[in-house]
């Protein structure tokens, strides 16, 4: 799940994006509105955590901007602006979620894992490719009926390439999927985890496109 991060306030920030990347997220952060409405037509995140005090943009019109993009981004707000007018008005301008400051990251957690799962059962929750299955919810790989154990980031790999399956998967799409801004990256990273996935799933599953990306063709 990759997580768009609106918040300017940057000591939270921080300590919000490395909770959330503990926890399997791929977070990017932004301080601004006008980058955030930018971000949100050239990065397609999955979730949208938007402040509403911003200091460009206030995040109201933040989301107006957001709306107009895309009806149906998963929007959640996360203000001090407490009352509950301003939750009808965020609520009203087409915010999925509304979060109060101070609030527990534990909070945070389970509303994203509520989009997650509204995510994976609207979309993919199950998805089978010749012998190999994917559970989204569950986080399970089976191949001809066998559980195959994998790394998370082995699983998003997957994931990406099986639910695009016919279409070419670059090195950097992959590695926008898997890792947040700023994270460091060794070059061969995908190749690493191409090469542990393959160990664990049918010959030929995976295809190498030279110099391009790679492919899992439909059966
Ligand atoms: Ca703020």
């Amino acid at each position: 799940m990759q997580i768009l991060f609106v918040e300017d306030d940057i000591a939270l920030a921080e300590a919000l994006t490395e909770s959330l990347q503990h926890e399997g997220f791929v977070v990017n952060h932004l301080a601004k509105g006008a980058l955030a409405i930018n971000a949100v037509k050239t990065e397609l995140p999955d979730i949208v955590i938007l402040d509403l005090g911003l200091p460009d943009i206030d995040g109201t019109d933040v989301l107006k901007a957001i709306r107009k993009v895309s009806s149906d981004l998963p929007v959640l707000i996360l203000t001090a602006r407490a009352t509950i007018d301003d939750k009808v008005i965020g609520l009203d301008l087409g915010a999925d979620d509304y979060l109060a400051k101070p609030f527990e990251v534990d909070e945070l957690l389970a509303r994203l894992r509520v989009f997650e799962r509204r995510a994976s059962t609207s979309k993919h929750a199950g998805l089978t490719i010749g012998e190999v299955t994917i559970d989204s919810v569950s986080h399970q790989v089976n191949v001809n009926d066998s559980i195959i154990d994998m790394s998370r980031r082995e699983f998003m790999v997957l994931k990406a390439l099986m639910e695009n399956a016919g279409r070419v998967q670059t090195r950097d799409s992959l590695e926008s999927k898997l890792y947040s801004w700023g994270e460091e990256v060794s070059s061969n990273t995908i190749e690493v985890h191409i090469h542990h996935l393959r160990k664990k799933l049918p010959n030929g599953f995976i295809q190498t496109l030279r110099g391009i990306g790679y492919i899992i063709k439909l059966t």
